[in-house]
């Protein structure tokens, strides 16, 4: 291998790596509604601790998009921790708070207070302040963290014949819209080039995440950017996504990924929202320009959180009632906005 990670790995604690190092029988975590930054951490995550000799389970509370059924080692995700391990180490990758962990946490409330911890994490909202909380706010991808964890153990990056290099790649592009955002830095590109020569199918992978989809689902997108509308002259643009339109186009929730992204590329608009209508609540998907609004800080407001140019949050209202509550908000931080 001749990408050199080693000025990097001093960002790796110590403490993370000894309690990895000592696991028998690690549950590795990732949060609800998984993309594939958080998949491919937990496969990264599970794959070091197995090359080093102890065992691992990934769990994810909800099912995983076929989307992702191209990720080696997928499905072996389970949404529950098998009730038989013996479990001695749980490491959550990706959640910006614990809560992002979803329904699995109460279902085994006694399993996952008693573990002792370890968080990976690239979140500037998350408050995680403990001796293995790991947490980098200028990480593009929790994968790109989970790449340099297993460099820093000694595990190569080329195991399984490329598959832990593919799903921590799947991980960057996701999270860097393939180096597109302004988070991908030249340690992510040091890190994806190692990946590239262990194996990962860089260009499969961004076409896969970016650059197909079902005809259905473009239908779906067609019905959702039709129904885009603004305040504030434009500054604010929003659409929403209803239970019908999945019905209309036979297509589900999280075929919806992708159309926020779209929203965002209007030249006028500080901030983009997302209405997803869920039941009595409402998942909202915010983006914001470069400079301007935090995005943190509107869907914080919400009891949300995520990153300062993207963010979500489950705004307890139906969609009718968040939406007003959302844009008024949304109206005044854009309005702060100073060019
Ligand atoms: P998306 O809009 O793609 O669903 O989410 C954008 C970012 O915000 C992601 O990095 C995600 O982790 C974070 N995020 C989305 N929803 C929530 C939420 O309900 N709570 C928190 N803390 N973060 C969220
Ligand atoms: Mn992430």
């Amino acid at each position: 291998m001749s990408i050199d990670l080693g000025p990097y790995l001093g960002a790796v604690p110590h403490t993370v790596v000894e309690r990895l190092r000592s696991a028998r029988r690690v549950l590795a975590v990732g949060h609800e509604n998984p993309d594939a930054d958080t998949l491919g951490a937990t496969l990264g995550v599970v794959r070091i601790v197995e090359t080093l000799g102890g065992g691992a389970d990934p769990v994810c509370t909800d099912p995983i998009p076929p989307l992702y059924d191209f990720l080696a080692g997928v499905e072996r995700v389970r949404t529950d921790p098998d009730p038989t391990a013996p479990y001695d180490l749980l490491v959550v990758s990706d959640c910006g708070s614990l809560d992002r962990i979803g329904d699995v946490r109460g279902r085994h409330a006694e399993l996952f207070e008693r573990l002792p911890r370890v968080v990976i994490d690239h979140h500037a909202s998350n408050a995680a302040a403990g001796e293995t909380d790991w947490i980098e706010p200028h990480a593009a991808a929790t994968c790109e963290m989970v790449a340099l964890l297993a460099t820093r153990m000694g595990v190569p990056l080329d195991v399984d014949d490329g598959a832990m290099a593919a799903a921590l790649m799947a991980g960057i592009v996701m999270d860097t819209a393939t180096f597109a955002h302004p988070n991908a830095t030249p340690r992510t590109l040091a890190v994806s080039a190692a990946l590239v020569e262990a194996g990962a199918p860089l260009s499969e992978i961004s076409r896969r995440l970016y650059r197909s989809k079902p005809a259905a689902q473009l239908r779906l997108f067609g019905r959702v950017l039709d129904r885009l509308d603004s305040v504030d002259g434009g500054r604010v643009i929003h659409s929403t996504l209803l239970d019908a339109d999945l019905a209309a186009t036979g297509t589900l929730p999280p075929q919806s990924e992708g159309i926020i992204d779209l929203l965002a590329q209007a030249d006028e608009a500080e901030v983009a929202i997302l209405f997803k209508e869920a039941g009595e609540t409402t998942r909202i998907s915010v983006r914001t320009k470069p400079g301007g609004v935090d995005a943190t800080v509107l869907t914080g407001k919400f009891g949300g959180g995520g990153h300062a140019r993207a963010a979500g949050a489950t705004v307890e209202l139906p969609v009718d009632k968040a939406r007003p509550a959302v844009l008024a908000e949304a109206d005044r931080l854009a309005a702060e906005v100073v060019r």
